[in-house]
């Protein structure tokens, strides 16, 4: 077991003991939100053939050199029409949006810059060739256009009917136990005495896990007993792909995760550099990923994004780039002094704004671990660097939440 270790040591440590990736096959209508888990290639060009972007006419450009030149009309292309239409010298022939160019035209009039007269068409604006769209502009057959890992959005559902796909290979949701534990939680909804408040990490847990590609499968709160405790992990194992623990895991007298991990479990690592969150706990229960967050709602919230995020991503082969993503790194500059922690990465609250373009950040509320308010009021977390405080003006990075 390692103890107090960087953030990157952390997840690279928990990276050893991967989430298994498992895929499924999704028709369209079900892939929304899914992750693509191959590289997708496409079956047809785009645009499958030259056809024009303009209702208008389809003309030889060199015919139309002078205003008013007048073209004898010689048919119709519409979308979707199968017989192949030419034009010679000297004539045009009607078009619509999507049409197949027909042979011998190279440009497009718009409907708007033409008069027809009996069985001639007058052509008043330009001839042009960029308003034909074509073959294989936009995609060819056989190229990838989307990548392995990628979170499946609207767009991406469009693209691939396009490219003649009707059902997608998705990453399977991984299973992921939430294990609330401490006397004194109680669920939102029933009434508290005194002593006891809500639980609410399980629920925070729970939604952060879907945003990241995992079903979330909640536990009751557990009390603070060993037995209680491993019972909950025992059945967590049986159905689960791994399980995040929330509470008890530091040094209070009752911080009974880490000592049933110490005695009956397996722990990879303890306590990381960073603050607040400081006192996480990866390892594995009867085989299983484990990672034991802090009590402290904001610092669960915290430890998820810094270390659960970035290990079911690299487990799942999620694209840096269009995986699904908590936050977006970026630079700021504060607005005001902003003080870091000794030996420790420091992940105080911000609000980002964008000013005249530029991003400044500034804290709004109390900072407190304990305070979950502090996560909405902000939009970001400082990445100050052990040992290290910032003044007013200083250019620091930070994680922007999406
Ligand atoms: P612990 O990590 O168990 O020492 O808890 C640290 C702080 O977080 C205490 O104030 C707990 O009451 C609080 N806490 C622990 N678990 C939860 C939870 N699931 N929901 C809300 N607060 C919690
Ligand atoms: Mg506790």
């Amino acid at each position: 077991m390692e103890t107090g270790v960087t953030v990157e040591k952390a997840i690279e440590i928990a990276c050893q003991s991967p989430l298994s990736k498992l895929t499924e096959i999704k028709l369209l209508d079900e892939a929304i939100d899914r992750i693509l888990a191959t590289d997708l290639i496409s079956k047809v060009n785009d645009p499958r053939f030259d056809n024009s972007s303009m209702d208008g006419w389809a003309v030889n450009s060199e015919d139309c050199l002078t205003m008013n030149t007048k073209l004898k009309i010689k048919g119709v292309s519409k979308a979707g029409q199968l017989e192949k239409i030419s034009i010679e010298r000297g004539e045009a022939c009607k078009i619509m949006t999507g049409a197949p160019i027909p042979n011998g035209a190279n440009a497009i009039v718009m409907v708007e810059d033409t008069n027809i007269n009996d069985n001639v068409v007058s052509i008043n604006g330009p001839a042009r060739v960029d308003y034909i769209r074509k073959k294989g502009e936009n995609i060819k057959k056989g190229q990838v256009t989307m990548f392995s890992g990628t979170l499946i959005n609207s767009s991406a559902i469009s693209l691939a009917a396009t490219m003649g796909h009707d059902r997608l290979e998705v990453i399977s949701k991984p299973k992921i136990a939430i294990i609330s534990n401490g006397d004194e939680l109680i669920q939102p909804g029933l009434s508290l005495s005194d002593g006891q408040i809500y639980e609410s990490n399980s629920f925070g847990i729970s939604a952060l896990i879907k945003k990241m590609g995992g079903e979330p499968i909640r536990f009751n709160a557990v009390q603070d007993s060993l037995e209680g405790l491993r019972n909950a992990l025992n059945s967590a194992v049986l159905t689960c792909d791994a399980v995040i623990t929330s509470g008890g895991v530091s040094m209070g007298d009752w911080d009974l995760v880490r000592k049933i991990m110490e005695d009956e479990g397996d722990i990879k690592f303890w306590r990381v550099l960073m603050r607040p969150g400081g006192p996480p706990l990866f390892g594995k229960w009867k085989n299983k990923p484990l990672f034991a967050l802090p009590g402290n709602p904001v610092s669960s919230h915290v430890v998820f994004t810094m270390l659960v995020a970035p290990w079911m991503s690299q487990s799942l082969g999620m694209h840096p780039e269009y995986g699904p993503k908590l936050a977006d790194r970026v630079s700021v500059i504060l607005q005001q002094p902003l003080k870091g922690a000794p030996n420790k990465l420091c992940l105080r609250r911000i609000r980002i704004t964008n000013q005249n373009g530029k991003l400044i950040a500034k804290t709004h509320t109390h900072q407190g671990s304990g305070n979950i308010h502090s996560m909405l009021v902000h939009n970001a977390i400082s990445l100050l660097p052990p040992d290290t405080d910032a003044i007013e003006g200083d250019q620091i990075e930070a994680l922007w939440f999406r």
